[in-house]
Order: C-alpha cells, then sequence, then structure tokens
C-alpha cells in the first residue's frame, strides 16, 4: 500500500463508454469520484501516486494495457467489464490475468453498487490495517526512544555515583553528557553559602584553553554566575579540569549552553557547555540534558558538603592548619608520588622551645595565642603545595614535595628566623620564642622509605637539634638511614 491513509475514495474508468461511465456514477452515489481514460491514453505514475484509487474499472478491450499501468496493489480492486456474450473462459481468463472481479455489460446497478461497495469495505480494511500497522511502528519507536532515555539516565546515575570529587564529577558529566550532544568543553562555576550579599566562586576551566579563551570563558561564567545568583562576586578561584582532547575555544554563540545546578530548590552553580557546531537540540534531548544536569546539582553539592565535612575532619582548630591524620595521610601519598616520579622531597618537624615555661607564666591561653602565631607563621612561609600540620602539643611538621635537604634547609632557616621575630605581649610583659628544626630528605634515587622511617629521622635530627642548643636547624645525614631505623620497626 503507498503512501497514507486516502480521504477522497477515487475510481478509474478505462476504456468505458460515455453511458457506462454515467451508470457506474450513478451507482456510487456520490461516494466516490470516477475519473476516466480512453484506454489509448492511459493513467501514469504520477496519477498514482497523486490519487490512487480504490477501483479500477476497465473494459475487456484495455484490459491488458489497463494492467500494466495500474500494477496489483493492496486495497485496490481490480474489476473487468466484459461484454454480454462473454464466454466462461474469457472470464477465467480475465480473472487468471488479476481481475478481482468481472461485471457484464449492460452495466446493471446492483451488480455495480455491489462491486463499487466490496471494493470500498476493501479499501476500509486495508486502511485501517495501515493506520494500526503505522500506530504499531510509531509505538515501538516511542518505546525504543524512552528506552535509550532510560538508559542514558541510568548510566549517568550509575557514573556519577562513582566519586564524591567535584572535579572528577565534572569530567563525568562531560564523557556522559558527550553521549547525547556534541560537547568540546565542560565548564562550571560553583559559588559558596548565599547569606552575604556578595560572594565567593569556584570556577572549574579546563587546562587546555588558550590564556584569551580563559578570560572570555571567566568572565562568562562570572557574569552567568551574578545574574543567577542576583549577587556581587567578592572573590573568585581557578580550579583546573584535566583535559579532554580538543583546545578549548572561547565561547560563542548559538555553541554554549548554560545550565543551573540546583539542589533543594537553591540554584548554587551552573555549567557551560560548549560544541563544536550549533546546538539545535530535539525536546528529548532538552528533558534528557535538564534530568541529568539536575542530578548532577545533587551529586556536586553531595560532593562539596562531603569535601567540608573532609576539611572540617582534618583542620586543627585551634591553629587552622591539618591535623596529625590528615598529615600522616598526605606523607604516605607523598612517598608514593615520590616514588612514582623520582623527584627529591623533605619533611621538616618543628618544635617551639621551651614552650612549657610559657604556659606556667602566663597561662594555658598565651600558649594558645603562640601556637597559633607559629602556625600562621609556617602557613605564610611555605609554598602552596607544601603541607604544613600539627603534629603534636607544640611541634608542627611541614611535607615539602620536590624539596632536596638544601632547599628545605634555607626554608627552615627562614622560619627560625621569623619564629624568632615574633613579639608577644601578654599581662604588659613582652616575651619572644624560638623554634628547633630537624630535616630529613629523600634524595630522588634513594632507596624505598617509609613514612614512619621519614618522620622518625627527622625528629631524630630536631632531637640533635634540641641537644645541641635548640633555636637551630639540623639536617638528618644520609648514615643515620636504614639498618638501624629499619631495626626499629
Ligand atoms: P623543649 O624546648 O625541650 O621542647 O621544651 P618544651 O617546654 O617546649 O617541651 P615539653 O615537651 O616539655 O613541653 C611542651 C608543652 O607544650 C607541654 C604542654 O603543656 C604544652 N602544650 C601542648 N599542647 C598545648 C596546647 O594545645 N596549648 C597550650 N597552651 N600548651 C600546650
Ligand atoms: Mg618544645
Ligand atoms: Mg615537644
Amino acid at each position: 500500500m503507498s503512501a497514507m491513509a486516502r480521504n477522497e475514495l477515487i475510481m478509474w474508468g478505462i476504456g468505458l463508454t460515455e453511458l457506462e461511465a454515467q451508470a457506474i456514477r450513478h451507482a456510487a452515489r456520490g461516494r466516490a469520484r470516477l475519473a476516466t481514460w480512453s484506454g489509448d491514453t492511459l493513467p501514469q505514475a504520477e496519477d498514482l501516486d497523486r490519487d490512487e484509487p480504490f477501483l479500477v474499472l476497465a473494459t475487456w478491450s484495455a484490459w491488458g494495457r489497463a494492467s500494466q499501468a495500474v500494477p496489483v496493489l493492496e486495497g485496490v480492486t481490480r474489476a473487468v467489464i466484459l461484454s454480454e456474450d462473454a464466454d466462461a473462459e474469457t472470464v477465467q481468463n480475465a480473472t487468471a490475468s488479476g481481475a478481482d472481479a468481472a461485471i457484464n455489460t449492460p452495466l446493471e446497478q446492483d451488480s455495480l453498487t455491489a462491486v463499487i461497495e466490496r471494493a470500498i469495505s476493501v479499501r476500509r480494511l486495508y486502511d485501517d490495517i495501515y493506520r494500526m500497522t503505522q500506530e504499531i511502528v510509531l509505538e515501538r519507536e516511542l518505546l525504543s526512544r524512552k528506552n535509550e532515555q532510560l538508559k542514558f539516565i541510568n548510566g549517568f546515575l550509575a557514573r556519577t555515583a562513582e566519586s564524591m570529587d567535584p572535579v572528577e564529577l565534572l569530567g563525568i558529566a562531560q564523557a556522559e553528557l558527550s553521549k547525547l550532544v556534541d560537547i568540546s568543553a565542560l565548564h562550571a562555576c560553583i559559588w559558596g553559602p548565599q547569606d552575604d550579599a556578595a560572594f565567593e566562586a569556584e570556577l572549574f576551566l579546563a587546562e587546555n584553553i588558550s590564556a584569551s579563551a580563559r578570560q572570555s570563558w571567566c568572565s562568562l561564567l562570572l557574569e552567568s554566575a551574578a545574574s543567577l545568583s542576583s549577587r556581587k562576586l567578592k572573590d573568585y578561584r581557578i580550579v583546573q579540569l584535566p583535559a579532554h582532547g580538543r583546545i578549548v575555544r572561547p565561547p560563542s554563540k548559538g555553541r554554549t549552553l548554560i545550565l543551573p545546578l540546583k539542589a533543594a530548590g537553591d540554584v548554587f552553580g551552573c555549567i557551560a557547555v560548549a560544541g563544536s557546531i550549533n546546538y539545535s537540540l530535539g525536546r528529548d534531548q532538552v528533558e534528557l540534558m535538564h534530568s541529568a544536569v539536575s542530578h548532577l546539582g545533587l551529586a556536586l553539592r553531595n560532593a562539596i558538603l562531603f569535601s567540608e565535612a573532609r576539611n572540617e575532619a582534618d583542620y586543627d582548630s585551634l591553629t587552622m592548619i591539618h591535623n596529625r591524620r590528615a598529615f600522616e595521610r598526605r606523607l604516605k601519598e607523598e612517598i608514593v608520588r615520590h616514588q612514582r616520579y623520582g623527584h627529591p622531597m623533605s619533611l621538616l618537624m618543628l618544635d617551639i622551645d621551651r614552650f612549657k615555661p610559657i604556659n606556667d607564666s602566663y597561662g594555658h591561653l598565651a600558649g594558645d595565642a603562640v601556637l597559633a602565631a607559629v602556625a600562621r607563621t609556617i602557613r605564610n612561609a611555605v609554598r602552596t603545595c607544601d603541607y604544613p600540620a600539627r603534629y603534636g602539643g607544640e611541634e608542627f611538621a611541614v611535607i615539602l614535595p620536590q624539596t632536596s635537604g638544601v632547599q628545605a634547609s634555607v626554608l627552615a632557616e627562614r622560619l627560625r628566623h621569623e619564629i624568632a621575630g615574633l613579639d608577644f605581649f601578654e599581662e604588659g610583659a613582652h616575651f619572644r620564642i624560638t623554634a628547633s628544626i630537624g630535616i630529613a630528605d629523600i634524595a630522588p634515587d634513594s632507596p624505598h622509605i617509609t613514612a614512619p622511617q621519614l618522620i622518625r629521622r627527622s625528629d631524630r635530627a630536631l632531637y640533635g637539634a634540641k641537644h645541641q642548643g635548640r633555636n637551630q636547624v639540623v639536617v638528618a645525614p644520609y648514615e643515620n638511614e636504614c639498618p638501624s631505623i629499619a631495626a626499629m620497626h
């Protein structure tokens, strides 16, 4: 059956006399229109495409050519008009050559009406079947599309559940959303609690981005953040996202989508998705994007809360630097990194000299203030990749990645000097403090060393500094190493 279900009923008459045509029109009683051809002229393929008939009536003399012109089609009845004296053989021939009905002249209204009625019901039947088939096809397409969508969302949920790290989550989101639309970069802006009129934001930008593109992405994200949060930006910092292939170009109109990140009805950020072609998304894609991004919002919010909670648990509340637990975890990680990349690294241990008398003379609170001041001095003296921590009481540790013993002792000397220069005023009195520092380093090619071994070596160096009169820096000699220390474990 061709094209679509038809409304107007059309009959074709081929080789009919005017009288025969009139009889047929009469029998149709206005239910169908008759189009006629002489038999010398015949319907063409275009006629069939435009006005497919439900009934073709051709005289026996035109039958051969008519059946060529109108091939056998589902839902099209072909009737042959035979002469009054047609014998049984002619009828048989006609049926054999594809006629569904045969009518004898002179054409009688009853038999014509019967043929027309039957042809109409055949057409209706085929139309119904056609419609049902179409519906089934559509239904199947719909189901398979829904199935694809479910698979996509399911995959998105599963993958984003794998991580509690915002950077990783954004990488996953880019990979997953790329299955839906073309994405060459995904950037994000997340801002802090909105209890202030102004806010601080974190911009997550791909690392494979040129300086000028970075500038335009920053502006776009910050403008979007300001308009989505209706607040003024106080400050922002950039977090790098690992590169995903192509160099990131500046944002361009039509190729950038900004989608808000929400949790509990609160907009706390947005992502900006850039494609390499102009976006023209279907409704399904838009809906899927929104579901995925709304889930991403929840996953990111969770990850941020988790990292805040972890940060809180990792910090010492008095000195606002990392505590011993976090330090030990980080030291192990740094040693693994050192072993993998072969960079030098050092560990610095610092102990405040004669701290007990300060507590005894000025009280515990004065002692606390000294600890906080020393921690602040350490924090300001080190690089961002260094890791200062409060190791215990009045003892501090600093992990110095990619730092040799010599470099570490330069830093330690500066630190010692700065601490010795701190002025404290308590109960009308002025006092100063000093600190002793021990350093242990691992050379790039040194044999494997564990975190406790490294701590012990720097502790010994610190003990050496105390022993030699305090307020000084001692670097642990390499001879201290393995046999005797290993024997202590
Ligand atoms: P040394 O030069 O040998 O290191 O002498 P020290 O007095 O510093 O050494 P010691 O280890 O005997 O004393 C450390 C003191 O640090 C004991 C304790 O009262 C004090 N301390 C430890 N933790 C805190 C703290 O959180 N706050 C205050 N105020 N004091 C603390
Ligand atoms: Mg001390
Ligand atoms: Mg001590």
